[in-house]
């Protein structure tokens, strides 16, 4: 199957999932995640329609940019953008402020302030995410739901003018039964939900959530951002 054919069948059970769930197609965006994956790869994608991608790695998107660039696919009228979608150590936080169009993986105030700080530097206003572990998987990155740092962040965000908090990001454990994987995302919903009424100052409704895997369920949950890296480019090389 091709990149393109990949991405129609995507597109279909993304619509399905929309009209189960009674929701417009439009209310649910389609990251293609091209980590691993070479530019000519990004470029197959782009011309089939794909105008969002996520990478995970700053130097590894860095390495792929010029040729992206190049070819002219983050120009006017129709850009492709790039979401940071990886665990960023801080002293990433200023290449990826400058490279990406969000950062999806906040995961601590002292990124939140780094991030900020190279915004402002960069002279742009940076989306981000919170990502949230909702599971104990030493594997998954995030805050807890109950983290003293998740009220922290928030209760200062508004102070940090150069960041624009869109939502919250999570990834939940694998299961083949995707009947285990729904109370996640709708534990992810209820969560916004309830930190949108505590920080009134701020305004968020996004929820990045589901994968290859779990999309569909993801959607009939709420989720306002798939992230879809296998079912597009197939399979990736072992790490
Ligand atoms: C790799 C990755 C994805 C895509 O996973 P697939 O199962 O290949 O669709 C989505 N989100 C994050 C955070 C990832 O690291």
């Amino acid at each position: 199957m091709s990149i393109a054919e990949n991405i129609a069948r995507v597109e279909e059970q993304i619509a399905a999932a929309c009209h189960r769930a009674n929701r417009p197609r439009e209310s649910v965006y389609l990251m293609a995640v091209s980590k691993t994956h070479p530019s000519d790869t990004i470029l197959e994608a782009y011309a089939a329609g794909v105008r969002l991608f996520g990478e995970n790695r700053v130097q590894e998107y860095e390495g792929k940019r010029d040729a992206l660039l190049a070819a002219g696919i983050f120009v006017a009228p129709s850009p492709a953008i790039a979401h940071c979608i990886g665990p960023l150590q801080s002293n990433k936080a200023t290449r990826a402020a400058q490279l990406f169009d969000s950062v999806d993986s906040v995961d601590s105030l002292r990124l939140a302030e780094r991030l900020n700080k190279a915004a402002a530097e960069a002279k742009k206003r940076l989306p981000i995410f919170i990502e949230i572990k909702l599971s104990q998987e030493d594997s998954k990155h995030g805050l807890a739901p109950d983290a003293v740092e998740l009220d922290a962040l928030l209760e200062k965000l508004p102070d940090l003018t150069h960041l624009e908090l869109r939502g919250l990001m999570t990834v939940p454990p694998y299961a083949d039964d995707l009947e285990q994987v729904r109370p996640y995302f709708r534990q992810l919903r209820q969560l916004r939900d309830a930190l949108a009424q505590r920080h009134p100052r701020l305004t968020f409704d996004g929820l990045s959530m589901g994968m290859s895997h779990d999309f569909v369920v993801a959607i009939e949950e709420g989720a306002t951002l798939i992230r879809i890296g296998t079912a597009i480019f197939g399979a990736r090389p072992a790490a």
